[in-house]
């Protein structure tokens, strides 16, 4: 487990950006914690990283959203399950398809789809520091090989 501080939304920003850069087809990064934690501001900066030939917004009213990168026609999926009450949900809006479809996969709310997330996964949970409104403390833990490369390439950038 990792925790890296970031004190303003442009710095949550850059530190998604590092990671969408190092993003590859198959990578699942879940992004955990309250409303205005920074999920959203963070999948920004990833999807900058990554190289979406169009801005990555919040997804709410849409489950699923694709982004293409024309350089290499790799896809980054962002997902928010905020709305998938229960499981059985997921496989109405296709998620089996979405982790087999070969594309790196960004998801907000994940607790909602627990149990049908790949065992390698980046888990990073955003908390909002009480005592200071542009204060966001990120947990990152690593369940499996190739996220916790990722994980120790975010340590090596933003830790202290
Ligand atoms: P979420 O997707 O988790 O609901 P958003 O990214 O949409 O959160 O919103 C985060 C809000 O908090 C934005 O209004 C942003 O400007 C503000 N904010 C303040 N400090 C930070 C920070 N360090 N990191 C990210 N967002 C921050
Ligand atoms: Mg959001």
């Amino acid at each position: 487990m990792t925790i890296l501080i970031s004190t303003s939304p442009e710095q949550t920003r850059q530190i998604g950006y590092y990671l969408g850069q190092l993003l590859d087809a198959g990578d699942v990064i879940c992004l955990d914690g309250d409303l205005g934690a920074g999920k959203t501001t963070f999948s920004a900066g990833v999807g900058e990283g990554w190289g979406t030939e169009h801005p990555l917004t919040s997804p709410t009213f849409v489950i699923v959203q694709q982004y293409d990168r024309a350089l290499d026609r790799q896809v980054l999926y962002h997902l928010d399950a905020y709305r998938l009450d229960a499981e059985g949900d997921a496989e109405s809006v296709g998620l089996l398809d979405i982790f087999d479809a070969n594309g790196a996969v960004l998801i907000e709310w994940p607790e909602k789809i627990r149990s049908w997330l790949p065992d390698d996964h980046l888990w990073i949970h955003f908390t909002i520091d009480d005592n200071d409104d542009s204060r966001r403390m990120l947990t990152l833990q690593a369940a499996g090989n190739r996220s916790l490369m990722l994980l120790d390439a975010l340590k090596a950038k933003f830790g202290d």
